[in-house]
């Protein structure tokens, strides 16, 4: 079945200061401090319909769509049209090949991507769950946040906020100030009781015998029952090391830097990971997400989204081992600000609209104070 050709290509982005209650506040985790979030939105024109994309990455990214990725699609008449989304990932992949796939040149790809299966979702009158193929109805997400520039009593007020809620995890950041770590994360145990799981993630901050020695102190002290980058992604031999010595009850996850298919097999063949994560606005959109879980599916493990809750509440549905969805603070704040038709939190769980076509965002017009650039075709 062939489709309509894409007409139009649209890029904005879009930078938003990170906030807390309101406020404006810096963030840091163990390996890294900002006080902005970047954001692409892209949107492509095809037969009367838009399809909508985005992507949390620098606003640099809106030239590989203005300079590379636009006239691919635009040009390619005779593809199968806006249908042909595999082709037009991959022509989009080689297009970007000398300067590198991973990246900016990733997270565009991905929005695109994203926007052209929104695009034949609309043209085919379905929610973008109902054409991948539902797997559930809504999947389980996690309160993530927990900066490691909050006091402890702003780190109490959002675990117990989200508890109030209905999630059922929290993550929060450590490896800033490792002598600090176990007080903050036994405050954060304190604030959520004792029936929420508490996830920490140490963004690579960590050397493997601090992580060896942190992964039983934060088990023993505060039932930490998922460890993210114990130390750092690049270091495999070190995850399956954290793996295999972990305490049972403890997760090992990574897998946010995955940009092109390859990043996954590799942290899968390493055996570096009890929970592979990926995020659908780096590894390729629709396309790259479903990969990483169908590499998930060949080797038995749980798959988790990570950050962007509003589209992975419908992609983690559409797959079989998506276990949770990220409920990033800032993500869902400015998911709620750009756009409308952000999946409701129901009982812990994020539950796509398939009653809306696509993937059920629409932009908001809401964002304008923040809009940093923008390009038509
Ligand atoms: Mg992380």
């Amino acid at each position: 079945m062939h489709g309509p050709p894409v007409r139009a290509v649209r890029a904005r982005t879009y930078v938003v200061p990170t906030t807390y209650d309101g406020d404006p506040m810096p963030e840091s985790d163990g390996t890294a401090r900002w006080d902005s979030t970047g954001v692409l939105v892209v949107e492509v024109e095809a037969g009367g319909c838009t399809g909508l994309g985005y992507a949390y990455t620098s606003p640099a990214a809106l030239g590989v769509v203005r300079d590379v990725l636009a006239g691919v699609l635009l040009d390619d008449e005779d593809a199968g049209g806006v249908f042909a989304t595999q082709r037009h990932f991959w022509s989009m992949a080689r297009a970007v090949r000398n300067m590198g796939w991973r990246g900016i040149a990733a997270s565009a790809v991905s929005a695109l991507d994203v926007a052209l299966h929104d695009a034949k979702a609309r043209l085919l009158g379905v929610s973008l769950l109902e054409l991948l193929g539902a797997s559930a109805d809504r999947v389980m997400a996690y309160g993530s946040g927990g900066f490691t520039t909050y006091t402890d009593t702003q780190l109490r007020q959002q675990f117990a906020g989200w508890a109030e809620r209905g999630l059922r995890a929290v993550k929060m950041k450590v490896g800033t100030d490792s002598a600090a770590d176990p007080s903050r994360v036994r405050a954060a145990r304190d604030a959520i009781g004792a029936d929420i799981d508490l996830f920490v993630d140490a963004n690579g901050a960590y050397d493997r015998k601090q992580a060896l020695e942190f992964a039983e102190r934060f088990f023993a002290d505060a039932q930490v029952s998922w460890f993210e980058e114990p130390v750092s992604s690049d270091d495999t031999d070190g995850l399956r090391l954290l793996r295999d010595r972990a305490p049972a009850g403890m997760r090992i996850a990574a897998g946010e830097y995955g940009y092109v298919p390859t990043d996954f097999r590799l942290l899968l063949e390493a055996g570096a990971v009890d929970v592979l994560q990926a995020d659908a606005t780096r590894c390729g959109g629709v396309t790259g997400f479903r990969n990483a879980a169908e590499q998930c599916i060949a080797r038995g493990l749980p798959l988790s989204a990570h950050t962007a809750p509003a589209l992975h509440a419908t992609l983690a549905a559409s797959v079989e081992p998506a276990v949770n969805v990220e409920y990033f603070h800032d993500h869902a704040l400015i998911e709620s600000l750009l756009f409308d038709g952000v999946p409701e939190l129901i009982d812990g769980c994020l539950v796509p609209d398939t009653s809306r076509p696509g993937h059920g965002l629409v932009t908001s017009g809401r964002g304008e104070d923040y809009l940093t650039s923008e390009w038509e075709s």
